[in-house]
């Protein structure tokens, strides 16, 4: 990997007022910033002797002190249904994961928002991984840039990135300020103009990082929830003992009224063959968002090696929705994509510099019981 030029600002590492800040730095107007976005993000451009309307003076103070770089792509994978699967480095001991996945009419693209995870869900790949670290603005941005450039959509209406959710690596209310920083430049107009309701923010419950984005930025909520009880969230989102049922729930109440469309939130519900999914947990989930305006995906369990736990079956998942369907939830069941190059949901791995040393010891207890 080339060493970065420390000396060079990243401009994809600037927000808006980062950006505008930086250029009253050199001299010139905060419009300038616009014309910068636009070619980043809409033309998908990193050099600056192509920004036509920029003055050439403002190209060489740019060719002395800016660059625009994205991360490395190290693999590009494609599956049989079409999805997209990028090995991006974001330095020389870490490497993280970003999905497409084509739709019919949409291209939802899939980020990750951190170096593994610190949160430690038993079913989720990532999260045996271990974690290194947040990653830094210019790394959540430059996922989308590297994705459209590699999709080859440089001119903004034939762009194939419709939809953005923070569903890869890491839990991005834990990176709450370049996630917010990120998801504000997704949807400025000038930069790539995504709608509120075609970004989502997916959290597995970190409830006063909740609070503080109902705040900031209005985008589209997807909560994984998993259990309908805390007994049971306790052990498969161990977040859970820190904020229950009842705190996640009311912030997520909060979320909505504070919100501008109302729009419903998202509860993600992974089916994990006789652990969460009875008749009995459909009802509990029933009872439990009851009052509030939630639609429920259910995530079939995507197997990865070592993870102990199994997919529920057909029938069983068919079941669990037919009684949420009945209650009035409106549900739909998430089909599996990209699962043959292992870029489904919980499948994400990258390439961890683990520093809680969580793989070491998983290994440690595995050997003992052995
Ligand atoms: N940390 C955030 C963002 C990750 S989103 C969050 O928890 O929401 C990834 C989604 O895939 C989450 O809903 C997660 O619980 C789910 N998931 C994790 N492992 C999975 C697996 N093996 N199979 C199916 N879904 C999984």
């Amino acid at each position: 990997m080339a060493t970065p030029d420390t000396t060079l600002t990243n401009l994809l590492d600037l927000d808006r007022e980062g950006l505008e800040a930086f250029l009253g730095g050199l001299g010139e107007k905060p419009f300038r910033a616009t014309q910068l976005l636009k070619w980043i993000y809409q033309f998908g451009v990193d050099d600056f002797d192509a920004m036509s309307n920029l003055s050439r003076a403002l190209r060489d103070k740019l060719h002395a002190c800016a660059e625009i770089r994205s991360p490395e792509v190290v693999s590009e994978q494609h599956a049989t249904d079409g999805t997209i699967k990028w090995l991006v480095r974001v330095d020389s001991g870490n490497c993280v994961e970003t999905v497409f996945i084509p739709e019919d009419g949409r291209g939802t693209l899939c980020i990750s928002s951190q170096v593994g995870c610190a949160l430690d869900c038993g079913f989720c790949s990532t999260a045996q991984q271990g974690f290194n670290r947040n990653l830094s603005l210019a790394e959540i941005m430059g996922q989308l840039w590297l994705a459209n450039r590699a999709l080859g959509c440089t001119p903004r209406r034939e762009r194939i990135v419709s939809n953005v959710v923070f569903m890869g690596m890491g839990e991005p209310l834990l990176n709450f300020d370049n996630a917010v920083k990120a998801m504000r430049l997704m949807m400025d107009d000038n930069a790539y103009g995504l709608s509120k309701r075609r970004v989502t923010l997916s959290t597995s419950g970190v409830v006063p990082a909740l609070d503080r984005l109902s705040q900031v930025c209005d985008v589209a909520l997807a909560v994984s929830l998993h259990a309908p009880d805390n007994g049971l969230r306790d052990q498969l989102v161990p977040i859970n003992r820190k904020y229950p049922l009842e705190e996640l729930l009311a912030a997520c109440r909060r979320y909505v009224d504070a919100q501008h469309h109302k729009a419903k939130v998202t509860f993600q519900y992974v089916m994990l063959d006789g652990v969460n999914d009875s008749p009995a947990h459909a009802r509990a989930l029933v009872r439990l968002l009851r009052d509030l305006p939630a639609k429920v995906n259910l995530i079939p369990f995507n197997m990865f090696p070592g993870s102990g736990y199994r997919c529920s079956g057909p029938e069983a998942i068919e079941r669990f929705r037919g009684i949420l369907i009945k209650a009035g939830l409106v549900t739909v069941t998430r089909k599996t994509r990209g699962d043959n190059i292992d870029a489904a949901c919980g499948q994400l791995a990258g390439s961890v510099d683990d520093r809680t040393r969580r793989r070491l010891r998983r290994l440690v207890v595995k050997e003992a019981v052995r």
